[in-house]
């Protein structure tokens, strides 16, 4: 089979990603492996072609939002059955017996293995999976919608759950890429007046249609304090911008595998009772949940499809943000 393997981590204007010739993958006890039909393109797997994720091991095959077709079935795997249509997430499997796990925090297990990052994802025309992780897909919508909502729409609903969203709220969302496009509407169907900060035109029109009250540049907020905020892009200096949005005991939250530096900022930007936190990963749990809001609330899925010969395109337009949504690569 064909897939992208990153030996070399460069700047992914310039990496070969060239088709490679690799053995198909056999499964194993528990897995399944599946026909890729889409894999969509995520910031992670960015930072792993350009050297940024600390624990990365090359050559690696990145991606981990796919959509496919069970095609071969290792031992002892109830519930799933050849020709039917699963995805496969970022998390590949987790030890279930670590103080995390026990605590019901999975994705932040000592142990926890990912996909496109310590076993090959989805840039690929196989994949293997564990079973267990393997999501089922909301019927109706098709592979190149589907593919964006297993890392950008989770870590999405995952980053709103973690700024303490409560209906009703007053919003922020700094970058608007795949991810912010899919929480922007969570957080509307929640009755959240969501703003948008954004340098680029085409993404402030894009915000604007899906139902932003307001978007613009960060340097110039419209009206009032916000509750809460997610800032998207992996930019550390607008970490203090950022806080300046929030009312007292508003909450920030970064969702950013990888950052830039955060530059020294005022006490009194953070005090107030204001909460600054990360979100690392989600759990098997996050995605079901997300995958039946999309099902509820008809989540619209904006997304650019590319074939899988030019993942070196996607990923430099993700990079680049010249498109609106997500990118998915089509094997
Ligand atoms: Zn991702
Ligand atoms: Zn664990």
């Amino acid at each position: 089979m064909r897939a992208v393997r990153i030996a070399q981590p460069g700047p992914v204007d310039t990496l070969d990603l060239t088709l490679q010739d690799v053995p198909e993958p056999q499964p194993g006890p528990g897995q399944i492996r599946l026909r890729i039909r889409a894999c969509a393109v995520c910031h992670t797997d960015l930072h792993l072609a350009e050297g940024e994720l600390a624990n990365a091991h090359y050559p690696i095959t990145p991606g981990h939002q796919v959509v496919g077709t069970v095609e071969a079935l290792g031992e002892g795997v109830p519930g799933w059955s050849p020709g039917e249509r699963a995805g496969v997430a970022w998390m590949h499997s987790v030890c279930g017996e670590c103080s995390a796990c026990r605590r019901g925090e999975s994705n932040l297990c000592v142990r926890a293995r990912f996909t496109g990052l310590h076993v090959d994802g989805g840039f690929a025309e196989r994949i293997l999976c564990e079973a267990s992780f393997a999501y089922r897909l909301p019927p109706h919508l098709p592979d190149l919608q589907a593919a964006p909502l297993l890392c950008a729409g989770i870590i999405g609903l995952r980053s709103l759950r973690k700024a303490d969203l409560a209906p009703g709220e007053r919003l922020g969302l700094i970058g608007f890429g795949a991810s912010a496009h899919l929480a922007l509407q969570v957080a509307r169907a929640w009755g959240c007046e969501v703003h948008v900060f954004t340098r680029s035109a085409d993404h402030r029109r894009h915000a604007l249609e899906l139902g932003a009250a307001w978007a613009g540049g960060i340097e110039r907020p419209q009206g009032g304090a916000l509750d809460r905020a997610v800032l998207f892009a992996p930019a550390g200096d607008l970490v203090p911008q950022a806080l300046r949005l929030l009312r007292p005991g508003g909450t920030l939250a970064i969702n950013a595998i990888h950052m830039s530096a955060i530059p020294a900022f005022p006490y009194e930007i953070l005090y107030g009772e204001r909460t600054l936190r990360s979100v690392a990963n989600a759990t098997y749990q996050d995605g079901v949940d997300l995958l039946e809001l999309a099902s509820t609330l008809g989540l619209q899925v904006t997304a650019t499809g590319y074939p899988l010969s030019e993942a070196g395109r996607a990923l430099s337009d993700v990079k680049h943000s010249r498109l609106d949504g997500a990118a998915v690569l089509i094997p």
